[in-house]
C-alpha cells in the first residue's frame, strides 16, 4: 500500500515542492511511495548526512536552496 513518507513533513524536498522549484514527479514517485527508494530516506535511517539539496535519487541539484 501506497502510504506518505514518515520524514515529509521535515523534509526540505516538501519544502521545496510548495516553493514550486522541485517537479511533483519526485513527490509522486518518492514521498507518496513510503520513501521506496529514496537516498535521502536511507541516509536519514542510517544517521549519514546529506545536504538540504540532495534529490530522491541522489543527485545534487545546485539550484535548490
Ligand atoms: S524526499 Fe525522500 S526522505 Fe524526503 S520525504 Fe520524500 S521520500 Fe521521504
Amino acid at each position: 500500500m501506497k502510504k506518505m513518507c514518515k520524514w515529509y513533513f521535515v523534509c526540505p524536498m516538501k519544502y521545496f515542492y510548495e516553493q514550486g522549484k522541485i517537479d511533483k514527479s519526485w513527490i509522486e514517485n518518492y514521498c507518496k511511495n513510503n520513501g521506496k527508494n529514496c537516498v535521502r530516506y536511507e541516509k536519514e535511517e542510517a544517521g549519514i548526512y546529506h545536504p538540504d539539496n540532495m534529490l530522491p535519487n541522489g543527485e545534487i541539484d545546485e539550484n535548490l536552496s
